[in-house]
């Protein structure tokens, strides 16, 4: 441990893989840290992936995500509070004075054994009364959403617990709290489509994100959207809601080559009979063994250079795509039973907005934090600081800490 140091305090705002990753370096250099997360879990948009190995792993980097978290669960030493954020933050002489606002827990982690006997006896569990934690590493692993819950006393749940872990009479508290330093490690947010018309989200139907398919492989069961169609034909669409002015967002998200690639790949090996073509600008080479799976991917995967321009519903099963075809030279339509967009990672606007502004950070053109931060005792990390993977996130991360 450095000398001094464990007199220090820092806060880590935001319990992603940036944020866990800073937390734990800062503990394991003997400072005092506080993680807050705004969500009911710990975890962040990594935690949410799914694991894309084959036969053999694919290098996605969800097993660090795992990694991290089973390791934070075991140093015990980092203090966590999960539905919490900053309300108020001032600079002081000595650091930063802040206001936390900490939504209640019903569930309380201290008591709480993760029997999973409150979620059994639920009757709105299908409507999210009751979370799951999107890792069996994070505790506790159920979360109850007070707004959700529909039921009256006497509550099923907290009659089932038994350790008396479930309170409804939980309130929201105001906690103020002093640091020496801040890590703003608040992530990023996923491109939305549904701002583009073209791409017919909730009007047609098997146009899904690769978000909602990274969903759909966590599950692991019967692939829903192919309905167990025999050849079916799946479109991967690269580069929605990156590298186009037109949207304000001309850059490269730099995440979804790889992580369409790999899902693609993780597809066909559950279902080799699939037909996959990848609509894309030009491939970009980022992370590890890309180029290996790149190659691999040549001989698997149809690669069309070039993206569609108009998607149509056709009958009920079917998206046409219309795309110009180079070597054809002329605009050409064909059918899948499913088009996956790979979103790319745009800025977290509305951190940044209640967060960024009033302590004068400053933000990029593209609008995430920039790095070094030229505010004394605030550093940034991970996607809010730019696109990038887990793997960087966590250099990323790393690096801010010792900062
Ligand atoms: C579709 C898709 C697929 C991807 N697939 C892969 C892949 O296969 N491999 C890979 O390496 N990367 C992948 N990525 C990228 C990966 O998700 C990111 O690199 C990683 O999640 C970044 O972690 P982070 O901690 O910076 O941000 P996040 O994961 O966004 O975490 C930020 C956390 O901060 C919290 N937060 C935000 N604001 C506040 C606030 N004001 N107060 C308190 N808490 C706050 C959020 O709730 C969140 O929990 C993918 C991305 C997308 C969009
Ligand atoms: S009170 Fe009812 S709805 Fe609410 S969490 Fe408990 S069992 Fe579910
Ligand atoms: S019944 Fe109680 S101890 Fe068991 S998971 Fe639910 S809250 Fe936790
Ligand atoms: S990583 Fe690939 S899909 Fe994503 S924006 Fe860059 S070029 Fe497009």
């Amino acid at each position: 441990m450095m000398q001094g140091l464990e007199k220090r305090e820092v806060l880590v705002v935001g319990g992603g893989i940036a944020g866990i990753t800073a937390a734990s370096q800062l503990s394991s250099l003997g400072i005092k840290v506080l993680l807050i997360e705004k969500d009911h879990f710990i975890g962040g948009r990594g935690a949410r992936l799914t694991c894309k190995a084959t036969s053999h792993c694919m290098k996605c980097n969800y097993c660090l995500v795992e990694d991290a978290l089973r390791q934070l669960s075991e140093t015990g030493n980092i203090a966590i509070k999960t539905l919490t954020s900053i309300h108020r933050l001032k600079k002081s002489k000595k650091g930063f004075e802040v206001t936390l606002i900490e939504n209640p827990r019903v569930i309380d982690p201290e008591r709480c054994t993760d029997c999973g006997k409150c979620l059994e006896l639920c009757p709105y569990k299908g409507k999210g009364a009751i979370l799951t934690a999107p890792s069996a590493n994070i505790q506790p692993f159920y979360s109850i959403d007070p707004q959700v819950c529909g039921c009256r006393d006497p509550r099923p749940c907290e009659e089932a617990c038994p350790h008396r872990a479930i309170d409804f009479e939980r309130h929201q508290e105001e906690l103020s709290y002093k640091c020496h330093g801040i890590v703003l490690a608040t992530g990023f947010t996923p491109y939305d489509p549904s701002g583009e018309s073209r791409y017919g989200r909730g009007r047609i139907k098997n146009i899904i994100t690769a978000l909602e398919l990274e969903e759909m492989l966590r599950g692991d069961e019967h692939f829903s959207p192919l309905n167990g169609t025999k050849k079916a034909k799946v479109a991967f669409v690269q580069c929605v809601g990156s590298r186009n002015p037109k949207i304000q967002r001309d850059y490269c998200s730099r995440v979804c080559c790889g992580y369409a690639i790999r899902m693609a790949l993780r597809l066909l090996e559950s279902q080799p009979d699939l037909d996959i073509t990848f609509f894309y600008m030009d491939v970009q080479n980022f992370g590890k063994d890309f180029q290996k799976y790149f190659f691999g991917a040549k001989e698997k995967l149809k690669f069309i250079r070039g993206l569609p321009g108009d998607y149509y519903q056709v009958g009920k099963e079917k998206v046409r795509v219309s795309f110009y075809h180079r070597e054809k030279a002329k605009t050409v339509v064909e059918d899948f039973h499913l088009v996956v967009l790979s979103v790319g990672i745009g800025p977290n606007e509305e951190t940044i907005a209640t967060l960024g502004e009033p302590l004068g950070v400053e933000v990029d053109d593209m609008g995430f934090f920039v790095v070094p931060q030229g505010i004394a005792g605030i550093v940034a990390a991970g996607t809010s600081t730019g696109p990038m993977d887990v793997a960087e996130t966590i250099s990323s991360a790393k690096a801010s800490a010792l900062n």
